[in-house]
């Protein structure tokens, strides 16, 4: 029987331990705060920050939102980021990608104080997880650590295969599996756009996580029998629904599920880890900014 990771489930059961930890730092007189920048009019970008910000207060977290019009200079949003890097109340930030075509991204990315970034993607921050010493691990990579810990899917010595090679997912993902220790040591695959015969590659993997953003181009043929099938894809597909559209994977869930041994759906599988890690590492920023301890693990 294929297992369907509820991803729900288990983001629930790391938010409880952030809760928690939220209330261990209160006691100490320190309110974890997050701040949320968005630079744009697209419409999932202001879903993803509006279920960001509810998240933070159904934990306790203080969350401010910023938005910044898409038309305006670039140095509004760096000024408004040297003004959250220095406010003290706030321990993390996190701008909403993507930003408008004429501010920089990395310059964007840089401006944030790594200690603040916990999104993880500072080049700093970056640096310290491929050496092995990360700081904050980026959100979505980390939440599908968690979900194989949390379904007791070992990593080492496994196949690992990702699809995908952005910076947010791809990359991080790939180096979390390649790093000594728990949720690690796995021999890992990097696949993308240029890969010559994707499905030989992906058909070796014992973990697959697809990654690319293309609607279920993952399917039962390209899956080896019994493996873990993570899917953080998230597209939206025309549909006859009273918003006009679907979410689909980039995993065709049904024929996939037909050989994989445990899959994640959408929605519902990776997505909601994807907002409790950033929960986690708002909270792991609060402890380390003021001292306070805390017990996440
Ligand atoms: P990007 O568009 O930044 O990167 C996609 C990657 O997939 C690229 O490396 C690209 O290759 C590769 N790719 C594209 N098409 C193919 C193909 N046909 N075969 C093999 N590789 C391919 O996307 P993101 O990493 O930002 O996001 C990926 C997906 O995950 C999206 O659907 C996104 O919405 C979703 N997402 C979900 C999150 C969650 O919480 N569940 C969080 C973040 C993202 P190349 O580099 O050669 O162009």
């Amino acid at each position: 029987m294929t297992r369907i990771i509820d991803g729900n489930a288990i983001a629930s059961d790391i938010e409880a331990d952030v809760q928690a930890s939220v209330e261990t730092l209160r006691d100490a007189g320190v309110q974890p705060g997050l701040a949320t920048v968005l630079m744009s009019d697209d419409g999932a970008s202001e879903t993803y920050v509006s279920m960001k910000q509810q998240a933070c207060d159904d934990l306790g977290i203080d969350g401010r939102h910023h938005e910044i019009d898409a038309d305006a200079p670039a140095d509004d949003l760096f000024d408004r980021i040297d003004d959250l890097n220095a406010d003290e109340s706030v321990h993390g930030i996190l701008v909403q990608m993507p930003v408008p075509d004429h501010v920089e991204k990395r310059a964007v990315l840089e401006r944030i104080d790594p200690e603040k970034d916990v999104d993880g993607f500072h080049p700093e921050n970056v640096g310290r997880l491929v050496a092995g010493n990360a700081r904050y691990k980026p959100c979505t990579p980390h939440g599908v650590q968690k979900i194989l810990a949390a379904e007791g899917i070992e990593t080492e010595g496994k196949e690992a295969v990702v699809v995908g090679r952005s910076d947010i997912v791809g990359k991080p993902m790939a180096n979390l599996f390649i790093q000594y220790g728990d949720g690690g040591n796995a021999t890992t695959t990097v696949c993308h756009s240029r890969t010559d015969d994707l499905a030989a590659k992906t058909r070796e993997a014992d973990i697959l996580v697809a990654a690319a953003g293309v609607p279920e181009m993952i399917d039962g043929e390209m899956v080896k029998e019994g493996a873990t099938v993570i899917d953080v894809g998230i597209n939206r597909v025309d549909a006859d629904t009273e918003k006009g559209y679907e979410l689909v994977g980039d995993v065709d869930f049904e024929s996939a599920k037909a050989k994989a041994g445990a899959i994640t759906p959408v929605p519902g599988g990776v997505g909601p880890l994807t907002i409790a890690m950033l929960l986690y590492n708002t909270v792991k920023a609060a402890s380390r900014q003021s001292g306070v301890g805390v017990d996440l693990a």
